[in-house]
């Protein structure tokens, strides 16, 4: 037998007291939205509950250094917090995601100290909500093919375009936008993406439509919005211009880990749902419990949940890694930005590690959580096709996750780059 063994010693996913004691807060926050939410889904109605109840447990902004009033929690507690939250579902979890993983994360990554200093305490206390606006109605899977343009005049940026499935996009105050340069005199610019804060307190000029017609996601609400030389203060700029692309994918790198760990929570309620139906229908004599064949989608439901744990945990600590180092550098480049990245080399290979495992997290735990939604509704039969049963609404919502933050197929074209290189990039 081999004397090398596999240091697993990063693996350990204990959690301190004040760890647990938060995510119990979570869970009675849970509870106490949970009939509400409900109700909102049936109505297709944002639950406006949902941000004083959280809020006044710093989940709006839980991952969110305590400089800026956030818990400063870890990747892990953060993590579990949203598989709690996941648990009420997708819908619910989503918003999270688009307020802090895709939403408050990208502004502590990339954003100048100033930036931070304007928006995220704001964003924090839950006065302000955020938004992620890459997706265009030609630029979906695609984002380096987007068509919105910027032009940079006198004092200010002049955008216009159009961005579409925007989470939160009816009622968000900061969005962070993703748009091509153009008509620069620089003309090394021309054509490269640049990413910028939308400040809509300040400037509300621009459209906002509510996409009405969805098939689930039911509270989270999601808009186009429509910009027609809609002017951008030049501080408003993220990063160095045309970085923004670089931006965005580090964006989706945490807004697949949250989908991840939310999925766990969907097949977890599923779980104790399916299981709970079981116990109490009785068919050809005898509980549904007793059956084998049900017995068998029971075992699955429970394999698929333990087996995602595993990848959106070890992310998570992954994810932390990363963070902690970009921490350390900051102290020497008091603003983060992506030049700097670039020349560095643990940098890379760090993000390039939490990069496949998000994928690999992201893939494996929605598909699961679609299956599983699916197989809990064939437990409860008739009474799993209403919305009114948890187990539809969980099958409904995780429709979605296979699509956006990186449709599947583009995951796993992706982790095939990360495994083969560059060169055999097939997307
Ligand atoms: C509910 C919901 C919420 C969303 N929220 C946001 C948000 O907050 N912010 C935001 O910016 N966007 C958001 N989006 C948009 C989302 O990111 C896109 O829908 C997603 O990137 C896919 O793009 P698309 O819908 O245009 O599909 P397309 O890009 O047209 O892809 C269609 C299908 O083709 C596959 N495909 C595409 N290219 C390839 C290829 N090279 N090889 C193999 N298969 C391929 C895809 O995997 C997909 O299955 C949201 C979408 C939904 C549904």
């Amino acid at each position: 037998m081999s004397n090398k063994f596999i240091n697993l010693s990063d693996m350990q996913f204990e959690i301190s007291k004040e760890q647990t004691n938060y995510i119990s807060k979570i869970n009675d926050a849970c509870k106490n939205i949970r009939n509400i939410e409900t109700d909102c889904y049936l109505h297709e109605r944002f639950n406006e509950n949902i941000i004083p109840e959280f809020g006044k447990i710093g989940m709006l902004g839980c991952p969110i250094s305590k400089q800026y009033g956030g818990l400063g929690y870890d990747f892990l507690t953060y993590v579990m917090a949203l598989q709690k939250i996941g648990m009420e579902g997708g819908s619910l979890r989503t918003f999270f995601s688009a307020h802090i993983s895709i939403g408050q994360l990208i502004l502590q990554n990339w954003a100048s100290i100033e930036q931070k200093k304007s928006f995220l305490p704001f964003t924090t206390k839950g006065e302000s909500i955020m938004a992620f606006a890459l997706s265009e109605p030609l630029a979906g899977s695609d984002p380096s093919s987007l068509t919105s343009t910027i032009e940079e005049k006198d004092d200010y940026f002049l955008l216009n375009g159009i961005k579409h499935w925007i989470g939160n996009g009816t009622f968000a105050d900061v969005f962070t936008i993703y748009a091509k340069e153009k008509g620069n005199v620089d003309s090394n610019l021309n054509g490269k993406i640049s990413a910028f804060i939308i400040d809509k307190k300040n400037f509300p000029d621009f459209e906002i439509v509510e996409i009405k017609d969805k098939i689930g996601l039911l509270t989270v609400k999601n808009a186009q919005l429509n910009f027609k030389n809609y002017k951008i203060p030049k501080k408003n700029l993220i990063g160095l211009r045309g970085d923004g692309l670089h931006i965005a994918y580090t964006a989706l790198i945490d807004g697949r880990l949250s989908v991840a760990a939310g999925s766990i929570g969907v097949m977890e309620d599923c779980l104790t749902e399916s299981i709970n139906h079981s116990k109490e229908r009785v068919q050809h004599n005898s509980l549904l419990a007793k059956k084998q064949l049900i017995q068998q989608h029971i075992v699955q439901i429970k394999v698929a949940i333990e087996s995602s744990k595993w990848l959106v945990y070890k992310t998570a600590l992954l994810r932390q890694k990363l963070h902690d180092y970009i921490e350390s550098l900051k102290n020497e480049y008091s603003d983060w930005i992506y030049k700097i990245s670039k020349e560095n080399k643990e940098y890379q290979k760090l993000k390039n590690e939490v990069d496949l495992f998000a994928s690999m997290a992201k893939l494996n735990a929605t598909n699961n959580a679609f299956d599983v939604s699916n197989r809990s509704i064939q437990i409860f039969g008739s009474f799993g096709y209403r919305k009114t049963s948890r187990v539809a609404r969980h099958f409904l919502d995780s429709r979605a996750t296979t699509i956006y933050e990186g449709a599947n197929e583009i995951l796993e074209l992706k982790i095939a780059s990360l495994l083969l290189g560059k060169e055999y990039k097939a997307y």
